[in-house]
């Protein structure tokens, strides 16, 4: 009997009702690709919550890039972000009205951008959670090009699960095993003393099995704690080094998440050390100016159901969208762009 079955049995055997939520979008995939959800018993559910980095990059954020590219300079970020919807257009579009947009694979290709053009100003768009994050503050330590700065989108989970808890009937949580990599598995204990079972876990198929068995465990015995699926990864305070780069040079603050608002504490903004490298800040009236055109006109997007989607309040295949006017190659919500996104992988894996 393989790994797997032999956890599933294991599930079944201690199966109980409960409502996980996981927040990675490799979770997310590893769950769809292997159908996971078709074989674990009906009463475990398990819901995604905003755990791809793309599908929460708000629409503001996309429209200020798009804004400084109009403007002449040069934008810079991963092949995703440039089919994440905003206001009116994605980054795409705007590359095809002659707006200089650049596809890259890390923030270094970006710093190469800038030194092969010292006269014109390079941005990189700078998405994802906390594991994204020290790369960027790494390299904002090493001296950057003047002619460089980072548009800074940059997220913190425990912040919104937090914030989730008010708005999603929950029971417990599968942690992002990458995350968890950096921040170590502390910041999840305030989950645990408010009562929820929480497991930090890898990626492959049996990881996730293995930690919704050790939730139904700390389930059945009515015992919530932090605990560690994968410990040839994470540690428990994380990665310290990372931890260090990050407080140097981004302050946590307010930030706006697609489909779920305004979170307290949940963002990470540019020290005022580095404002010479705060694109925010270094055109901040090209951002102005362009705030005061947005107007949200695009075609069906008043029916995407990616804010509840982000929530765990609802599934893919309940939008109207799905699959017909919103496929991967024409994504009307920021769910079905990457593949982390919700939409996307259960339009990929539909037919397992
Ligand atoms: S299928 Fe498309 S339109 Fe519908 S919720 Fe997902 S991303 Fe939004």
């Amino acid at each position: 009997m393989s790994m797997e079955a032999k956890l599933l049995k294991s599930i079944c055997d201690r199966s109980r009702p409960i409502r996980i939520m996981h927040i990675c979008g490799t979770h997310e995939r590893t769950i769809s690709r292997y159908g996971l959800r078709n074989v674990l018993p009906k009463e475990i559910e398990i819901l995604s919550g905003p755990g791809c980095p793309v599908c929460v990059t708000p629409v503001e954020d996309i429209d200020i890039a798009i804004a400084l590219a109009r403007s002449g300079i040069i934008i810079t970020s991963y092949g995703d972000m440039l089919r994440v919807p905003g206001s009116s257009m994605n980054l795409m579009e705007a590359r095809s009205e002659g707006c200089d947009i650049r596809t890259v694979y890390s923030i270094d290709d970006a710093i190469t951008i800038a030194k092969e053009h010292p006269s014109r100003d390079v941005v990189f768009f700078a998405i994802g959670f906390e594991t994204t994050a020290p790369t960027n503050a790494a390299t904002l330590l090493r001296k950057p090009p003047k002619n460089f700065s980072l548009l800074t989108s940059h997220r913190l989970i425990p912040p919104a699960l937090l914030h989730l808890l008010d708005e999603t009937n929950i029971d417990a949580f599968i942690a992002p095993g990458h995350v968890c990599a950096i921040t170590g598995i502390q910041p999840y204990q305030q989950f645990a003393d408010l009562g929820f079972p929480i497991v930090s876990a890898g990626f492959e198929a049996n990881d996730v099995l293995l930690s919704i068995l050790m939730l139904l465990e700390q389930s059945r015995l009515g015992r919530p704690i932090v605990e560690n699926a994968y410990p040839s990864v994470v540690r428990r305070k994380g990665n310290l080094k990372a931890q260090e780069m990050m407080a140097s040079v981004f302050d946590v603050a307010d930030a706006q998440w697609r489909g779920l608002g305004t979170i307290k504490n949940s963002g990470l903004k540019l020290k005022n050390e580095f404002a010479d490298h705060d694109a925010v800040l270094v055109h901040e009236n090209v951002i102005r100016s362009y705030k005061k055109e947005t107007s949200y006109e695009r075609i069906n997007v008043d029916k995407c159901r990616c804010a509840d989607i982000l929530k765990g309040k609802e599934e893919p295949d309940h939008c109207p969208l799905f699959g017909t006017d919103c496929t991967p190659v024409t994504p009307i919500g920021s769910c079905m762009v990457s593949q982390e996104g919700m939409c996307y992988n259960w339009y990929q894996y539909r037919n397992v």
